[in-house]
């Protein structure tokens, strides 16, 4: 999704895992061993595939049609053979874009109307497909930049200065919290993650690039950020263990993409001889349904914001364990997407909103994330204390 080649090529790939990781349980009638016509029957399907993943953005798409389709499974199955190594050689290709979505699986998808019970807490069981190091840089203590896009003071409730307050406490108080702290596990390699968050600063920018976004858009916007000051809006200083958040308001901003494919990712681009790392979030409002677990309401009284609390937290965590090539299992996910939209134990509060952490003096619904057990197993906890 970037357009860097090297980057969508790493992401074609990674796409390809996650067709591989077909839940292959479910097709025993499917996995035979591959006779030589059958083989080259695979190979036919498997063209097909790889037509459809060139227009697909979509991970959960792909892995819908990889479930309803059993010739996908057959694909995936000779793609399995076939090109493995070569997939995973292309991850080792820095700036891969991780998207992050609801997923649009009948499964996991709750229903909005409906949705009256607590959030999915998700299972406590040890998760599949563990990740593994690949070696590269990890961030001890990263340095949170927000960048506030389009129209943060809207009339909508949601796109307003409380709301932005909102996502300074919490990235004021998430470091060296429990939930955080998860992230220690994953210190390696001469790397300490220290389960810190400092804040580092914020810069306004009402339209640098218009109001409809590309991929390329986000990119020129953090650029921008950082040699773009005004004296009562300074530019960001270039950090190497920043993390540059690109939010933008729901009201008057649109991004291809944003809220049908995903809420939020994160990436990394090559600057001077450090990398640039950013993450876009967009306002959970734009689309409730897709990118909030609470429509009505949240524990901060706006379900746009809350909703972007949780997708944060996914970013921020993936970026300190995996910038460019650090923690990531056989299927390109990371591990915030092995927790994504499963809560553990949730909590109603006086005025009807769930949350399942409190920071300093607010509550927040933020999504699971994985702690790396000494058992070997990987398990998605609250909190360090948590892991088996
Ligand atoms: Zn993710």
């Amino acid at each position: 999704m970037r357009q860097n080649f090297a980057a969508q090529l790493s992401l074609f790939c990674r796409k390809i895992i996650v067709i591989v990781n077909v839940p292959i349980a479910n097709y025993d009638p499917y996995v035979v061993n591959p006779t030589i016509f059958s083989y080259f029957l695979w190979l036919i399907k498997l063209g097909k595939i790889l037509i459809v993943t060139r227009h697909m953005t979509e991970l959960s798409k792909l892995s819908r049609l990889v479930v309803r389709g059993s010739w996908f499974a057959l694909a995936a199955i000779a793609v399995w053979f076939t090109v493995p190594m070569v997939a995973h050689a292309e991850n080792l290709d820095r700036g891969t874009v991780q998207a992050e979505n609801r997923g649009l699986g009948a499964v996991h998808r709750p229903n909005a109307t409906h949705f009256r019970s607590a959030p999915p807490s998700g299972s406590t069981g040890p998760v599949g497909s563990p990740l593994i190091y690949w070696g590269d840089q990890l961030i001890q203590t990263p340095v949170v930049y927000v960048i506030w896009y389009g129209n943060w003071n809207s009339t909508d409730g949601s796109d307003t200065p409380a709301g932005q307050q909102i996502i300074r406490d919490f990235l004021n108080s998430i470091g060296g919290s429990p939930y955080f702290d998860i992230n220690q596990t994953y210190s390696t390699n001469g790397y300490t993650v220290t389960g810190n968050v400092v804040f580092g600063g914020e810069f306004y920018d009402a339209g640098s690039s218009g109001t409809t976004l590309s991929d390329a858009s986000i990119t020129a916007i953090v650029n921008h950020a950082l040699i773009s000051g005004t004296s009562t809006n300074k530019a960001l200083p270039y950090n190497p263990n920043g993390v540059y958040f690109v939010l933008t308001s729901a009201a008057n901003i649109n991004y291809s993409g944003f809220c049908s494919s995903f809420c939020g990712w994160h990436t990394s681009d090559p600057y001077g001889a450090n990398n640039l790392r950013y993450a876009f979030v967009g306002n959970s409002k734009k689309c409730l349904s897709s990118c909030a677990i609470q429509t009505t309401k949240s524990p901060n009284n706006n379900p746009g914001v809350d909703g972007m609390i949780s997708v944060i937290a996914h970013e921020l965590e993936e970026t300190v364990t995996d910038p460019e090539n650090g923690y990531w299992d056989m299927n390109g996910n990371e591990n915030g997407d092995k927790c994504a939209w499963t809560f553990g134990t949730t909590y109603l509060n006086a005025a009807g909103a769930y949350y399942n952490v409190t920071l300093g003096s607010r509550q927040y619904l933020i999504q699971r994330n994985i702690g790396l057990s000494k058992n070997g197993n990987d398990y998605c906890v609250m909190s360090r204390s948590q892991i088996p």
